[in-house]
């Protein structure tokens, strides 16, 4: 089998868009010799993912993964959240003798990961900080006594020498580091206690390891095979794409009415995140959504931790709750029923957006990563870098991110095919069909004229007046509308008053909004007052001309979807009216279930099971064993009951 970082993903299973873009020189002792075995090792691995996980086959590069660590090799595994990193450790280390070790600074969530594990029969605990000390004890104790197949920590634990002397009295099937960008300085999640993890490498020179990541970039990849000593490992990078999720960007007009819309047409009762930027925004619109009866919570960083768990906790657990988020929320949450993510604030850096809109669907089900976006977000973000600490070279790599950003907001073009671009891969599409610009192309215009006459207004109220203003007053210009400043400065008299009277208020917003995203206008300082941006010059010239998009009307083109389909949940979009109705019936019985057992619903079965036994209704313990989602422990379980709410429906 081949090796050698990175090298795309192959063979049938690839999904369609997988590439592999990232290039890591290779080292010299990357040469491996086929081994015996692999093929054993394969039925063996299958036959756990179809007994123990209830799935029929492996995605993307998951085969591939699984049989490079099985076989005690190591691997830098990228993939997108969703992709299904999870399955590329736990099942070699049910392959391997001893106990796979779990890295992941998610102390919070380790809890459910572990009753997730144990809910499909495999043997799995945790050790953090929140366990009592003899809780801690018999844990130590039951991966000594080889009684586990998986064991999670977070990184500060696991370099303590105690720690380290504790894993080399057992048996260790493999060492696995989730999240593993954290380990760069210079991500946004970095975490100093991930760089200590360098010493597993000589700690255990025997054991496999695996480090995985859903950050695309080549910068962090580089970082982390170096940082984490990977050198021999077998790079995996797949496709960043995440086709189930539709990527929407619509101007600002109302926001919250927009994401009420949004909700009430499309996510009825589902489960969705919804991110603000600051602390007080997301009070006021967790506020505002409870408000208008829907259920929602807030989370961020300035909440009391207790709070904090308390409100992460109910989101996991409950079906159709919306949390109201910071950026604060959401590594490692891995509920898979996440049905949209919607930004009301503009994200800094499209890894952020991309991180964030990726905890919609995981679990491959129809899902929404919307966002409202307007003039207000350019100018405030932009004012937030120039006046935020730190050194030029931070600020001059902030403004780059945001550039990106912003051109992903003002593209005319698919945003997934500008989305993949970005991390380096080339779609193998020009256009997506699930972007807001493939489903409704925008039309353009030629902004030159107008273009130019607002930095003409730019220029003569600077030089004639000594005057810098902000969006209102210059609009108000452009379109020769009084006010008190404009009589006392006599701005009637300068030769551009009025000359914008073509285009409305509204319009000249958009047209602002966009230039300003193209660095044809800028805004400075305090008052974000305006000037000509450094792209000005070839426009004042006539040197180029300059296309803008016009604005849709915000979520319209959706709403005939959803009222065609009369579906308000995209989780059951794929059902007709007769098989909902199904999957309602389902869905409040896995409700009632996972509050006996005080377990999420998704461990009951997530969504796109329920969804796959509604379709393939069936009639027998048998049939529904084929389901997938469906394996043997959880058929022992619940096959009986699904059974009967079934037949009570028909
Ligand atoms: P990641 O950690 O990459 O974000 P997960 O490991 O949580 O993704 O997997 C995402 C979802 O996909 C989970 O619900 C998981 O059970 C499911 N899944 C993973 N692999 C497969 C597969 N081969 N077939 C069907 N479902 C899968
Ligand atoms: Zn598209």
């Amino acid at each position: 089998m081949p090796t050698g970082p990175p090298r795309p993903a192959r063979g049938p299973s690839a999904r369609p868009h997988t590439v592999a873009t990232m290039t890591i020189p290779p080292a010299a002792d990357q040469i491996s010799a086929p081994r015996d075995g692999d093929a054993r090792q394969t039925d063996a691995a299958s036959e756990i993912l179809s007994s123990v996980f209830g799935y029929d086959s492996f995605r993307g590069d998951q085969a591939a993964i699984i049989e490079q660590v099985a076989s005690g090799g190591d691997a830098v595994v990228l993939m997108p959240t969703g992709g299904g990193k999870s399955l590329c450790y736990q099942i070699p280390a049910l392959l391997r003798p001893g106990t796979g070790i779990v890295v992941s600074p998610l102390i919070a969530l380790m809890a459910d990961q572990v009753a997730a594990l144990e809910a499909i029969g495999i043997r799995a605990a945790y050790l953090n900080s929140t366990l009592e000390r003899h809780e801690a004890q018999a844990v130590e104790q039951q991966l000594l006594a080889g009684e586990l197949d998986l064991l999670y920590m977070a990184p500060e634990r696991l370099v303590l020498p105690r720690t380290l002397d504790l894993l080399r009295r057992a048996e260790i099937a493999l060492l696995a580091i989730d999240e593993a960008h954290c380990v760069s300085q210079w991500g946004h999640d970095f975490r100093p206690d991930y760089l200590g993890l360098s010493v597993l490498a000589e700690a255990f020179p025997d054991v496999p390891r695996i480090a995985l990541t859903a950050t695309a970039t080549e910068a962090t990849h580089r970082e982390l095979t170096e940082r984490l000593r990977m050198e021999r490992a077998e790079h995996f990078v797949s496709s960043f794409d995440r086709p189930n999720i539709q990527y929407r960007i619509e101007p600002k007009a109302s926001p919250r009415e927009q994401l009420l819309q949004l909700i009430t047409t499309e996510h009825e009762g589902e489960s969705g995140i919804v991110y603000c930027l600051s602390r007080k925004s997301v009070e006021t619109t967790a506020q505002w959504l409870v408000d208008r009866g829907i259920a929602a919570l807030p989370y961020h960083a300035g909440l009391d931790a207790a709070v904090r768990a308390d409100h992460q906790e109910r989101f996991l657990r409950a079906d159709g709750l919306i949390i109201v988020a910071t950026i604060a929320f959401g590594m490692g949450i891995d509920k898979p029923d996440v049905r949209f993510v919607a930004h009301l604030d503009l994200p800094k850096s499209i890894e952020g957006y991309y991180q964030e809109t990726g905890r919609a669907g995981r679990d491959g089900l129809p899902s929404t990563a919307w966002m409202a976006y307007g003039l207000g977000d350019v100018v405030s973000q932009r004012r937030f870098i120039d006046q935020g600490e730190g050194s030029e070279q931070f600020k001059r790599n902030a403004r780059s991110h945001l550039d990106a950003m912003l051109a992903l907001c003002e593209t005319v073009s698919c945003r997934r095919a500008q989305l993949l671009r970005y991390f380096g891969q080339e779609a193998e599409f020009a256009s997506c069909g699930n972007c807001d610009t493939c489903l409704t192309p925008p039309r353009t215009w030629d902004a030159t004229v107008a273009a130019q006459k607002l930095l003409s207004a730019l220029i003569r109220l600077d030089r004639e007046r000594g005057q810098k203003f902000g969006s209102g007053q210059v609009i108000d210009v452009l379109l020769g509308r009084e006010n008190e400043r404009s009589r006392q400065s006599r701005h009637e008299d300068l030769s551009v008053w009025g000359i914008g009277q073509e285009l409305s208020e509204k319009e000249w917003r958009t047209t602002l909004r966009q230039l300003l995203a193209r660095s044809i206008v800028e805004a400075q300082g305090d008052y974000g007052v305006l000037v000509p941006g450094p792209q000005a010059g070839p426009v004042l010239r006539s040197e180029t001309t300059v296309e803008l998009a016009v604005d849709r009307a915000p979520a319209k083109t959706q709403r005939t979807r959803t009222a065609h389909g009369g579906a308000r949940s995209r989780a059951a979009e794929s059902l007709e009216p007769a098989q909902r109705e199904v999957f309602e019936v389902l869905r409040q019985w896995r409700t009632s279930v996972a509050k006996e057992k005080q377990i999420p619903p998704y461990m009951v079965f997530s969504d796109a099971t329920l969804v796959g036994i509604v379709q393939a209704r069936p009639d027998s313990v048998e049939t529904l064993g084929q389901v997938s989602g469906v394996g043997a422990k959880k058929l022992a379980e619940y096959g009986e009951a699904v059974l009967e709410s079934l037949s009570a429906t028909s």
